[in-house]
């Protein structure tokens, strides 16, 4: 149960917007009744939630949004979470976290039409289109390419740990549009359908034996010209953009989490190890991350990294705990006991729950950014030590080496 913040008790019309929020979620639980977990349900949720007037707070209202501000948007989270609706937007959160935000900022009045209501009214499922077999962490060398053929655009090229593609709708892109200026120049951002058939995507199997992202391939994808975000060429600062939407994401607490040291508290009490001092130094030190964490993601001006390296280590050190208390011989497991994989909807833990929290947690250093592009970043930004090195920054990136 998330008690209400102070603020917003004292202030009647935050405790009236409360009230509201109350009554609709009081409404979902007659909604939900026949919904198992999954894609169905959080799209029942969004649609629930928009048609209600509560899908776009903070969203300008002429984009069928209400102009509040971050205090409204924390108060429907606290009531959601409290009603167990808190995780609503799992298998949408790339589009309403990531996506759709960026399109508000920086999209055209056209693009924002066409977009927005339907993303957050879980009609359309989104997925990041960005990293790249030979870009990742150097993201900016991407080779995937578009050009114009008339009215649309034509996109070329190999697409790597896109979560969520197999079941989304559309995808946020970077290609590289210009060749011929330095890397960060060249590139654009597009929307680009995915059930067409220039589009193929191949589910990736994780050592959790769930395909939770994909390879995908594009061989002459196209979508229409309009369907530029920003303008040609200034793909690395919308990049960048949504990017930064996507750490303030992980602040509030979206995506992969940490395993809850409650729960580590009660896998403890239930292998009896509540005694032994180096669990309860261990507890003592997670009790003391997640408080930090939390504190941390109250401080809007600190750097994102430090807090997305800070959940990165409490990810480990959770997971490295569950895996002595819950498996005191091996972390080992048979098979494939993880997981289902049902054709066309996102696959969720069925069993064994914290084998599955022990493998899945090492993704954490790696999604949004890693461990050293994270530490480079604070170097860099934060404490103003020299840039790295770079020999490929202010060449054409057509004479940049590359493998082919
Ligand atoms: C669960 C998960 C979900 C993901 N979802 C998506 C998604 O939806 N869409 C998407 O586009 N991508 C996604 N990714 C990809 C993710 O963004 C990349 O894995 C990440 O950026 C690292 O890139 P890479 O895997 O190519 O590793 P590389 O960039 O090849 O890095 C390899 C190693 O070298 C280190 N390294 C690289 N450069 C430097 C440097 N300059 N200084 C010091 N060390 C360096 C890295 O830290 C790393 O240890 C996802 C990844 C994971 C794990």
């Amino acid at each position: 149960m998330i008690h209400p913040s102070d603020h917003t008790m004292r202030d009647p019309e935050l405790a009236e917007f409360r009230v509201e929020v109350r009554a609709f979620a009081a409404q979902l639980s007659d909604l939900l009744a026949d919904s198992e977990e999954g894609i169905d349900r959080s799209r029942r949720i969004l649609a629930a939630r928009f048609d209600a007037d509560l899908g776009a707070l903070d969203y300008p209202i002429v984009d069928g949004g209400r102009d509040l501000d971050s205090r409204y948007v924390q108060i429907f989270q606290e009531e959601m979470v409290n009603a167990g609706a808190g995780d609503s937007t799992s298998s949408f959160g790339i589009g309403i976290d990531m996506c759709l935000p960026t399109i508000r900022d920086h999209g055209s009045a056209e693009l924002r039409e066409r977009f927005l209501r339907p993303g957050l009214r879980g009609d359309e499922i989104w997925c990041q289109l960005y990293s790249e077999p030979g870009a990742g962490s150097d993201l900016a060398g991407l080779t995937t390419s578009a050009h114009r053929d008339g009215n649309e655009w034509v996109v070329t090229g190999q697409k790597v740990w896109t979560s969520g593609a197999s079941v989304a709708d559309l995808g946020i892109i970077l290609a590289r549009t210009n060749w011929d200026v330095p890397k960060h120049a060249g590139i654009s951002m597009l929307v680009v359908p995915m059930n067409q058939s220039g589009i193929e995507v191949r589910p990736l199997h994780q050592m959790t034996g769930v395909a939770h992202f994909n390879e995908v391939f594009l061989e002459e994808a196209r979508l229409p010209a309009a369907w530029l975000v920003g303008t040609e060429g200034d793909g690395w600062r919308m990049a960048v953009a949504l990017l930064s939407y996507e750490r303030s994401s992980l602040g509030r607490g979206g995506g992969r989490q940490p395993v809850p040291v409650d729960r580590l508290l009660d896998l403890s009490r239930l292998t009896s190890r509540t005694r032994d001092p180096l669990v309860r130094q261990d507890l003592a030190r997670l009790h003391s991350g997640s408080q930090i964490i939390q504190w941390l993601s109250k401080r809007p001006t600190i750097h994102p990294s430090i807090l997305k390296l800070w959940r990165t280590r409490q990810g480990r050190d959770a997971a490295e705990l569950a895996a002595r208390l819950a498996f005191p011989g091996s972390p080992a497991w048979l098979g494939d006991t993880m997981g289902t994989t049902e054709p066309g909807r996102l696959i969720e833990p069925t069993a064994d729950h914290w084998s599955y929290a022990i493998c899945d947690s090492r993704a954490l250093s790696l999604g949004g950014g890693t461990d050293e592009v994270q530490k480079n970043m604070l170097g860099e930004r934060a404490l103003g030590f020299p840039r790295e090195p770079s020999s490929d920054r202010d060449r054409p990136f057509r004479f940049v080496p590359r493998n082919r």
